[in-house]
């Protein structure tokens, strides 16, 4: 468990090496998995993923430290080992995963729509053999409406929330199983900050869903998209 004073420790221990003396940190309940930071040339101030609570104090020392190589320029390496092992591992998933279900207040938390069922499209992409059986992976509706981006998912917590712009019942089928699918590959690839969103490796495995183009197409016509995919890629 690491308290409030632990965790101004660790980052003021850390600031220190790298010549700051005017370093706050503090937790904070966001959604997602985060650091947030305001700083100048002598001041910092960090805002820090509650979820790091009960994470072992080595994990917060080596968050600060990268933290603080990254403020001055000494390498963007993304998070260290530790923080990512931490992250990444089957107990951050299972302790964490109720609390960000709980933060996401748009969730139906239901995979079960007025007119799909985003359960069927899981199982067609397991017996398309596009994706493994998960039973850890959470499915639901979500009541964000924005056509800019209709799909979202943690990886971290491996949760995948389709928008209920794509639960009409004139939604083919493919255009619920190409969005699920998309989010999936993300979660296929796993927790990596440092990479681009969607690189070379991730294109490939994208494009394996035969109905790509069908659904894509669909979605261009309905002016539907999902965030960081170009319409013409
Ligand atoms: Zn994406």
């Amino acid at each position: 468990m690491v308290t409030q004073e632990a965790l101004q420790d660790c980052f003021l221990e850390a600031g220190r090496r790298y010549g700051y003396d005017d370093v706050m940190a503090e937790f904070a309940q966001y959604r997602d998995f985060k650091v947030r930071w305001q700083r100048s040339y002598r001041w910092a101030r960090f805002k820090v993923s509650d979820y790091l609570e009960d994470a072992p104090e080595k994990v917060v020392r080596d968050l600060a430290q990268s933290l603080f190589r990254r403020i001055v320029g000494d390498g963007d390496d993304g998070y260290t080992e530790n923080v990512r092992a931490w992250v990444t591992s089957e107990g951050f998933r299972e302790a964490k995963q109720q609390i960000y279900l709980r933060r996401s207040r748009s969730l139906t938390r239901s995979p079960v729509g007025d007119h799909q069922n985003i359960r069927d499209a899981y199982e067609s992409l397991i017996a398309q053999g596009l994706v493994d059986n998960d039973p850890e992976i959470y499915l639901s509706w979500s009541k964000d409406a924005d056509p800019g981006n209709v799909v979202r998912c943690s990886v971290l917590m491996k949760v995948v929330a389709l928008s209920s712009l794509l639960d009409g019942k004139d939604v083919p089928g493919c255009v619920v199983e190409y969005c699920l699918y998309h989010e999936l590959c993300h979660i296929a690839i796993g927790f990596d900050p440092t990479s681009e969103k969607h690189e070379r490796s991730y294109d490939e495995l994208e494009k394996r869903y035969p109905r790509r183009a069908e659904a894509r197409q669909w979605m261009a016509r309905h002016c539907l998209r999902i965030r960081g995919v170009s319409p013409r890629r």
